[in-house]
Parts: C-alpha cells; sequence; structure tokens
C-alpha cells in the first residue's frame, strides 16, 4: 500500500469552521465509484471514511434528528480523553496549539515523527495505545518537543519562571515512563486501581473502592435483588477528608460543562422525534444526565430497547467498562444511525428464528434458554460516531448491557452494514490474501463470499450468541472475574461458527450455498492462529478480549484435531494452513461451545482460566516472529478508524430546509476542528 503523506502544512489550516476538501466532495450517492475509503496511514493505523447511503430517502425532520444527535455526539468527546487518564486534556492542549502555531520547518522528519505522535494521540483519544493500552512516546528528542513548545506556544514568555515550570511538566508527562505507563493494569497481584493511568480514581486504593461498593450494595435500603442498578456506572471515586465517596457524571456533578452541551442537543432532537416512544426515552435520558440516578438510567434502558419502531436510532451514554481495571466504570459513547432496510431483512430472519438456534444449539438442554425474549436485530447504516467509538469503533453492538433488562425484556442488536462495508473495501487490495491463504481456492472462496460471511457471522454473534443460554441459579458474570470478557466473547463467537455451517442458512436464503461458509471458517482459524498477530509487538502477550478469544479457539482446534482436520504446510520459512476437513472443524466448534457454555452457567472459575491461560495469551513466539514479518513486507496497518462525515445545514433554527452529507479527507483537520468547537472540558 502507498502511504499517504503525513507532512501537514501549518499554514494551510485558515479556518477551522469550514471544510475546503468538503465541498469540493459534494454529496457521495452522485459518484459512489470515486469514493476513498483510506485517506491517511501513520504508525499502526489507517484511517478509513464510511459511506451514509441512503441518506436522501430520510424526511428533512429525520435528518434533522440525526444532526441533532450528532452534535450531543460530539459534545462528549472532551469527557472520553479525560476519562480515559487525567493528563490527556492538558497533552492535547499544547499538542493542538503546536499543530495550529509551528511555523519552523515542517519538512524535517522530527515534524513528521511529532506528527505521528499526535495523530496517534487523538485517535486513542489519549496517550496510551487503544488496544494494548500502553503508553507509547514521541519518536523525536525531548529538546526538539521543548523547542517546539517555546516557539508555537509559549513564544515570548519561555524564559518565565512559571512557562519553565509548565515546559518541565508537559515533558515530563510525555516522556517520563514512570508516569501512567498503563491504562488498565492487568496483574492481579498489585492494585489494579493504583495502577491503571483510567482517571475512575483519584487518590484510593482497589481495597478501599471494593469496601465501599460492598458498603453500599449491604446498605441500599432501595435494591432490588432481582433488578440491581449498575452500581458505580456513572461516578467517579474520590476521597474526600479521609472519606471515600462517588460523584456522579451529571450536570451537576463531574464532566458538567459537556454533559450540559449534551443535553442541549439532546433536547433539541425531541423536538424532531418520529413518535412518542422515541420522545419518551430520549426525555428519559436527559433526566439521567439531570439527575445520574442510576435507577432512572435503568428506566431509561428499558424504554429505548422497547422503541424497534424508530427509523432512526442512537447509543448515547456510559455505557462499555472494558476500560475499568474493577469492570464497573463506563466510558462515553454515542452512536447515531438509521436502519439498512434491505439489510435488516437479513437479521429479522435469523432473529424471528431465534428459539430454533437455542433449541438446537450442541449445548447441555440444562443450559438452554426455555423461551428466548425479544432479540431485535437490525443493520444500520452509520451516520455518526462518538466517544469511545470514534475513530476506533465496533462492527457490530449489542445492548443495554443489565442483564435484568436482557432477561425482561430483550436487547437490540446491531451490525453496523456501511463500516463493515468500508472496511472490506479497504482490505481488497492490501495484498493478505495472497500472501497468508493456502492456495487460490481459499482466495477464490474469500472474494466470492468474504463480505457476506463477514456480515452474518457478526449477526450471529450479536443476536443470537450473546442472548443464547441462560446461568444456573445464583450465578453471575462476576464469578469468571478477569476471564469473564474472553469467555463471553468465545461463547458468541462459537456460537455462530456453529451455526454459519447450518444447512439452515441455506434454507432460510441466508446463504446462497454450502460452499460459503468455508470462507469465514478459513478466515477465522487463519486469523486467530496467525493473522492477528501483527497487532502485537513481538514479545508481548495478547491482551485484548476479542483477540484473546480468537487465539483461544483457533489454538484449542488446531491442539484438539485427531487427526484430518488441519495441514499445516510449511514452504520455506512461511507457515500456511489447510482445513482439510470442514465438517470435522464444526464438530470441533460445538464441543468447545458445549465446555464453554458450561463454564459461563455454572461460574467455572478455574475451568475459564485453564482455557485462557493455556490458549488465548501466548503467541508462539517463531510464529509470532514470522508473522510481523511477512507483514512488514505488505505495509498493512493492522488497526482502522474513521472520519465522521460532516452535515452541512441550509437555513437555521426552525428554518431549516435541508441537510446535507459531505466527507471530509482530512483526519487533522476535523481533529483541530472537534477539539476547537467541542472542547468544553478543556477551556
Ligand atoms: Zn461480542
Amino acid at each position: 500500500m502507498k502511504k499517504l503523506g503525513l507532512i501537514l502544512m501549518v499554514t494551510t489550516i485558515v479556518c477551522l469552521s469550514c471544510n475546503p476538501n468538503a465541498d469540493k466532495e459534494g454529496s457521495l450517492s452522485k459518484e459512489p465509484e470515486n469514493f476513498e475509503f483510506v485517506v491517511d496511514r501513520f504508525a499502526d493505523i489507517k484511517i478509513m471514511r464510511y459511506r451514509v447511503d441512503n441518506w436522501d430517502q430520510l424526511s428533512l425532520n429525520q435528518k434533522k434528528l440525526v444532526y441533532y444527535l450528532s452534535e450531543a455526539a460530539c459534545c462528549g468527546r472532551d469527557i472520553i480523553f479525560d476519562q480515559n487518564c487525567k493528563y490527556n486534556l492538558y497533552v492535547r492542549h499544547y499538542l493542538d496549539e503546536i499543530v495550529l502555531n509551528f511555523n519552523g520547518d515542517t519538512t524535517t522528519l522530527d515534524w513528521k515523527n511529532f506528527m505521528v505522535y499526535t495523530k496517534r494521540f487523538w485517535f486513542s483519544n489519549g496517550m496510551h495505545h487503544h488496544y494494548s493500552n500502553d503508553k507509547f512516546y514521541p519518536e523525536v528528542s525531548k529538546e526538539y518537543f521543548g523547542m517546539l513548545l517555546d516557539s508555537a506556544v509559549f513564544k515570548g514568555d519561555k524564559d518565565s519562571k512559571e512557562i519553565k515550570e509548565t515546559r518541565k511538566e508537559i515533558l515530563n508527562i510525555i516522556f517520563n515512563p514512570q508516569i501512567a505507563p498503563k491504562r488498565i493494569a492487568q496483574d492481579t497481584k498489585q492494585d489494579l486501581v493504583k495502577n491503571s493511568a483510567v482517571n475512575f480514581y483519584d487518590g484510593v486504593s482497589q481495597q478501599e473502592v471494593e469496601k465501599y461498593y460492598a458498603d453500599l450494595k449491604k446498605n441500599d435500603s432501595q435494591a432490588n435483588p432481582d433488578r440491581p442498578i449498575s452500581y458505580g456506572l456513572n461516578t467517579k471515586v474520590v476521597k474526600e477528608n479521609g472519606k471515600v465517596k462517588e460523584i456522579p457524571y451529571s450536570m451537576n456533578g463531574e464532566y458538567a460543562p459537556a454533559i450540559k452541551e449534551i443535553v442541549g442537543w439532546l433536547q433539541k432532537a425531541v423536538t424532531v422525534a418520529e413518535n412518542n416512544a422515541q420522545k419518551n426515552h430520549l426525555n428519559k435520558l436527559i433526566e439521567f444526565y439531570q439527575t445520574g440516578d442510576l435507577k432512572t438510567w435503568d428506566d431509561y434502558n428499558v424504554l429505548w430497547v422497547q422503541d424497534v419502531n424508530s427509523h432512526v436510532d442512537y447509543v448515547n451514554g456510559f455505557i462499555e467498562v472494558y476500560t475499568d481495571p474493577m469492570g464497573m466504570k463506563a466510558t462515553w459513547e454515542s452512536v447515531v444511525n438509521y436502519k439498512d432496510l434491505e439489510s435488516s431483512k437479513r437479521t429479522k430472519l435469523i432473529s424471528e428464528n431465534a428459539q430454533w438456534f437455542e433449541n438446537n444449539s450442541p449445548i447441555d438442554n440444562m443450559f438452554k434458554k426455555k423461551q428466548v425474549k425479544g432479540v431485535e436485530a437490525k443493520a444500520i447504516i452509520v451516520a455518526h460516531l462518538g466517544g469511545e467509538c470514534y475513530p476506533a469503533t465496533p462492527i457490530g453492538i449489542n445492548l443495554p448491557n443489565a442483564n435484568w433488562i436482557r432477561k425482561e425484556y430483550g436487547s437490540k442488536s446491531v451490525t453496523m452494514e456501511n463500516i463493515m462495508y468500508a472496511y472490506s473495501q479497504a482490505a481488497m487490495k492490501d495484498g493478505v490474501l495472497q500472501e497468508f491463504y493456502f492456495s487460490d481456492v481459499e482466495i477464490k472462496r474469500a472474494e466470492k463470499y468474504g463480505y457476506e460471511t463477514d456480515k452474518l457471522q457478526v449477526d450471529l454473534h450479536e443476536c443470537l450468541g450473546h442472548g443464547s443460554g441462560q446461568m444456573l441459579a445464583g450465578v453471575d458474570d462476576g464469578m469468571l472475574k478477569n476471564y469473564h470478557s474472553t469467555i463471553e466473547e468465545a461463547r458468541a463467537d462459537l456460537f455462530s461458527l456453529y451455526y454459519i455451517a447450518d444447512p439452515k442458512m441455506v434454507e432460510l436464503k441466508l446463504l446462497p450455498d454450502n460452499e460459503a461458509y468455508k470462507a469465514c471458517y478459513y478466515k477465522y482459524i487463519l486469523n486467530g492462529l496467525m493473522l492477528q498477530l501483527n497487532r502485537v509487538d513481538e514479545g508481548k502477550n495478547i491482551t485484548q478480549a476479542h483477540m484473546q478469544n480468537r487465539a483461544l479457539i483457533a489454538n484449542w482446534c488446531l491442539a484438539h484435531d485427531t487427526g484430518g482436520t488441519f495441514e499445516v504446510d510449511i514452504r520455506g520459512d512461511k507457515t500456511f494452513i489447510r482445513i482439510k476437513d470442514y465438517a470435522k472443524l464444526r464438530q470441533l466448534f460445538a464441543t468447545l461451545l458445549t465446555e464453554i457454555q458450561k463454564i459461563k452457567s455454572t461460574g467455572d472459575y478455574a475451568a475459564a482460566k485453564l482455557l485462557v491461560e493455556n490458549y488465548a495469551i501466548k503467541p508462539d513466539p517463531t510464529l509470532h516472529k514470522e508473522v510481523k514479518s511477512r507483514y512488514a513486507v505488505l505495509d498493512v496497518a493492522p488497526y482502522g478508524g474513521f472520519i465522521n462525515p460532516e452535515f452541512v445545514v441550509d437555513g437555521s433554527g426552525d428554518k431549516i430546509s435541508n441537510i446535507k452529507v459531505v466527507y471530509p479527507k482530512s483526519y487533522t483537520q476535523q481533529m483541530l476542528q472537534y477539539d476547537q468547537k467541542y472542547g468544553f472540558l478543556s477551556k
């Protein structure tokens, strides 16, 4: 792949609130064949764009709704930076100032490296890698960085005592490996709270946090054991006068300036809601932001999950707890979207048959759900990504997270159709298939069926996999502790892998023939055994839950092949894998699914530990090295993220006559624009 230029001529940034590239691009639907998906490349990252298809089929009110919700999403941007680490907004301010004001030589390698650091910082919403959670560093000297600060930011004041102190402090935060080395600590032998850079806790130890929540739960007179609130989901824990307490994220608490802005746009959204159900959950969300009350949060989710008729939909709030070492605090995120009607026929068919899939799965009968509750599955067109979902986004979402709401009211499951399309377009010509696939047979199958089976696998994972199975009485997710996420993802993947090969898929016309699933099987195994190792630095472990789950499944299957399933072929110094018998592989998936469902349903920590530690964490060093060097030749970015489209409004206030979509190309420009327009916590 061609490396795109990293040089940014600072002088070309004239006006941040208008986008010179955008106008030239025009509305995409007119010329989709000219659409450029990959627009930037730096470090281990590629920046892409996604198309907002069928935009002109929305009514004016629906367009306004998408626009207001997108503005609400932008307003929470600073929250995620601050949640990730308390230094992030501070450092970001200086990075922006340098990019905007540096008038020196921007053709040097030092400047290019400075820009790579800055873009990585924007991309990760802070100074830690978004996947590995390790702090990363600029590949320039402290002296050069100091020079940039002096010349672009401090200027005439650079010799004052106060400025010298500030300068020292900034450089120390950025360069000192002792300061905030890891976003999330994983070593359970040490204090997880104190050793994590995430900003959910201040001045408290793991023990104090554990005691605080144990007491809170014990003394909660309002508590309903069947419908527990998500304790600690939206708060920061601090110590005041020796006492541990929580500050809620709300209009009157932590992050108030940003939350007020979010609420302002949500209130506008209420005025153009499509129906009463939508109006009601928007109002409930506003109430939650006003009070920070977690009972209101549950009430909101109950309303939101039951609204299945609105065309436009959104995620907005403190949702996922992946970043909290204690698994309680949620990061802020938003996804604004509307239904892809054509593709939703596919997901509808799957959810209509949910009970059939549950009844026929290979797991033990006692762990099956007797009655699968409303799985609302749809394919969506993403119109805006925000917070934790920007610029690196998931490709499917299944919410809400509260188990009792899922059980009583079901869940909404989405496949992000246009995001997956952008990924598949970007991957088409990167040479990975030619380098790693066993033969032309596998390559041709991938070209013919790859995109279809990718989407179907996400549908099955999100809409059936996570929702399947049941726990024995008295068992909860917390019992698997640090292995819970990996086991849960493996369970959902195995469910989808088992069923994608089922004749039912062809019968329901979800796949064209009985060959198609093989494209998915091959990709999955190759990815789990080899390809994804490109995302991990040599000598390091696999740490991310989804990656651990893929490694677990692929390595376990290879280890349990009793002969005839796989062939490993060494050609020179290159390893190739062939699947000789796809039916046998399906049997292996079924066996592992049975085992993993049992672990989840019974909360068997020891068995979870054994599986994860044996198969999911440590890459084979020789194979790891090989994968890295084969990828190095291809120069493919292991991670991707997206620039958001922008909405151009004709008219204002009550007199909006139309809203158009434009597709900016410059990641740097979007970042500077966001920082300037939505920097509510950094001003
Ligand atoms: Zn999942």
